[in-house]
């Protein structure tokens, strides 16, 4: 039951993307590869007073990569810088097991993710590529 309801939430993330699309002028836009399952994003943000003021990814490649970076969208737009790289270091340590899922969140559709080591990159994808785009981004 709920690993039904997981999936649920991953398949509507993955059928009606949050964000998704592309941002002209971005002030933060990197793609990343995940050859071990052929996934592929971009991540785009514009940038203004130390905060996430839109993100935008598109991609393509499995459920898991796409509805994670769907759910990542939604967790850091409006964020500040600090609290978006908080919120990608809490979210890359719950995908290695060192720290609790949200309950009553979507991002908890995505614990069950753990069992299969092979996968957590698919999860963990788009949070890396905002990271490196944070690390390359000039304010
Ligand atoms: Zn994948």
């Amino acid at each position: 039951m709920m690993r039904e309801l997981y999936t649920q939430v991953i398949m509507d993330h993955y059928q009606r993307p949050r964000n998704r699309g592309t941002l002209e002028g971005a002030d933060l836009e990197e793609h990343l590869l995940n050859p071990l399952c052929g996934d592929e994003v971009t991540v785009y943000a514009h940038l203004r007073d130390g905060k996430v003021a839109d993100v935008k990814f598109d991609g393509r490649g499995c459920s898991i990569s796409q509805a994670s970076a769907s759910m990542m969208t939604e967790r850091l737009m409006g964020r500040s810088r600090e609290e978006a790289e908080k919120e990608i270091r809490t979210f890359k340590a719950m995908m290695i097991g060192e720290k609790e899922f949200p309950a009553m969140d979507d991002l908890a559709a995505l614990k069950g993710v753990i069992q299969y080591p092979s996968r957590i990159k698919c999860a963990t994808l788009a949070w890396t590529a905002f990271q490196n785009g944070l690390d390359n981004a000039e304010n």
